[in-house]
Order: structure tokens, then C-alpha cells, then sequence
């Protein structure tokens, strides 16, 4: 019988969000479902008209336990953004947004929280996810949301700029996360709508200029602009989008075998 990842109980399996839903609405097109975009060949996109979700890590106990870091990690980088969050510009380009004010420790449970649910899933959009011994680390840090996070988990962001033409055109996708290196320290890149959040899973501090711009660390919190458009995320998810939308139609034109239409849901069992 599965037990629940968080509590370790065997109770009634609800649907867990991981990355949460409103993430996925940010970049969807003409009210379409939003497009899980994989690098892996021969896989077309999976539509998700509900956001990604596992039914099989949290039993209905414990889900709503991460309703308040989600919620607040929705306001924060996607609802309120704009409100909160004020650009600092150099020679007339947005170089940075900072805002006061945040609550710094519960919006790094939210990125913790998301990275944790990644890491048990058994979702193929997060099998780069693997917390590995620090998994139990993040377990403990959700049940006591009182305690202090610990420190092998910390946070940096960016946000990216994106020209209203290539918005249109460019993008219906979200990217999965996956694991990186930044000087040595071991993390997890992820995508939230415009927001970029590098996770590190590591004993040893970001590194400057990174350590900088590390939550907790100061009152204000600074995310650097990437440019999308001149970003390597961008080209990769331009060619993620491409190739997905070919491997598409050639399934559409062939029509779906049983085993295509099975590894097209959304869900794992
Ligand atoms: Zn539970």
C-alpha cells in the first residue's frame, strides 16, 4: 500500500500540485491548455489543462499543508508582482526588480516546498529532481514551518524581460526544472511564469556575486532581468517548443498509437 511521503501514513491520496497551477496560466496562449515543454526527443507536448499534479505523494491530511507557501508564492511572483516589486533601471534598461516588505522566510518555504514535492514525485516533468539524503532535510523543514529553514536550502532569483513580440510568438511552454552547478554549489533551476529560482541543496553558501542576491541574507529583496530573448534558456525553450510541436503533428498525422496515448497524460499513476 503507498504511503504518504510527507506524514508516512497510508490515507486517502489527494491530487498534489507541484509546481502550482497558476505558474502554468502565466505563459498559456489564446486560452489553450499551457504546454509541458521536455528537451527529450520524440515526446510531443503533454497538454496539462490543470497544471501539473501527482496523485500519489500526499494523502488529503497533508496537501493542504502547503497551501500557505503556495498561496504565497503565487502572490508574490506571479499575482502582485508588479505591485511589489519595483524596477531599478541603468541607461534606460531594466537592469534588476527589488521590493521591501517580503516575507523572505515563507517565500523560501514555498521554493523549498515546491523543490521537495519535485524530488518525491515520480512525474517524468520532474525526474531531473532528486534531493537525494537532503530530501528528508526538506521533509522535516515542511513539517515544522516554525523552526528556521535550514541552511543547506537558500535562493536566488531572476526575472526575465521578454519583448512583447516574442511573448506572442515565442513561448506556450513551461521548462522543467533541473539540477546545476554555480561554482561548485549543487542546486535546482526552476520556472516560475517570468521567474527564474536557483535552489541550492548544498552545505556551502552561494558564492559571490551570487551570495548577494541569496534570500534572508537582506531587507530588500533583488532579482537581476535576464534577457530573454538573448538568454540560452530562451533559444532552448524556442527549440524545445519546435521540436515538440513537430513530434505533435507527426503524432497527430500517424494518429496516436495506445503507447503514445499513455505517455501523453498528465499524471502518474
Ligand atoms: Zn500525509
Amino acid at each position: 500500500m503507498p504511503l504518504c511521503r510527507l506524514c508516512g501514513n497510508a490515507g486517502k491520496f489527494v491530487k498534489a500540485h507541484i509546481i502550482p497551477e497558476a505558474f502554468f496560466s502565466v505563459l498559456r496562449e489564446g486560452g489553450s491548455a499551457p504546454q509541458l515543454v521536455t528537451g527529450t526527443p520524440n515526446q510531443f507536448p503533454k497538454r496539462s489543462p490543470i497544471g501539473v499534479y501527482d496523485k500519489g505523494i500526499l494523502c488529503d491530511t497533508c496537501e493542504p499543508k502547503f497551501d500557505r507557501f503556495d498561496h504565497y508564492g503565487v502572490e508574490t511572483l506571479h499575482v502582485r508582482f508588479d505591485e511589489l516589486f519595483q524596477p531599478i533601471s541603468h541607461q534606460s534598461k531594466v537592469i534588476a526588480y527589488q521590493a521591501a516588505g517580503i516575507d523572505q522566510k515563507l517565500l523560501l518555504q514555498f521554493l523549498l516546498a515546491t523543490m521537495w514535492r519535485a524530488s518525491v514525485s515520480t512525474h517524468q516533468f520532474y525526474r531531473r529532481i532528486n534531493l537525494g539524503p537532503l530530501e528528508e532535510v526538506a521533509r522535516r523543514a515542511i513539517l515544522e514551518p516554525d523552526k528556521p529553514v535550514p541552511d543547506v536550502f537558500n535562493a536566488v532569483m531572476s526575472r526575465w524581460v521578454i519583448e512583447e513580440s516574442h511573448l506572442q510568438s515565442a513561448v506556450g511552454g513551461v521548462m522543467d526544472p533541473f539540477r546545476e552547478r554555480w561554482d561548485g554549489v549543487n542546486g535546482y533551476r526552476f520556472y516560475f511564469g517570468h521567474v527564474v529560482a536557483y535552489i541550492k541543496a548544498d552545505r556551502q553558501d552561494f558564492v559571490e556575486p551570487l551570495q548577494g542576491l541569496t534570500l534572508l541574507k537582506k531587507p530588500i529583496v533583488t532579482m537581476v532581468t535576464r534577457s530573454f530573448d538573448r538568454s540560452s534558456d530562451f533559444a532552448a525553450m524556442v527549440h524545445t517548443v519546435k521540436l515538440s510541436h513537430s513530434n505533435l503533428t507527426r503524432a497527430r498525422a500517424t494518429r496516436m498509437t495506445p503507447e503514445s496515448r499513455k505517455s501523453s497524460e498528465s499524471e502518474t499513476p
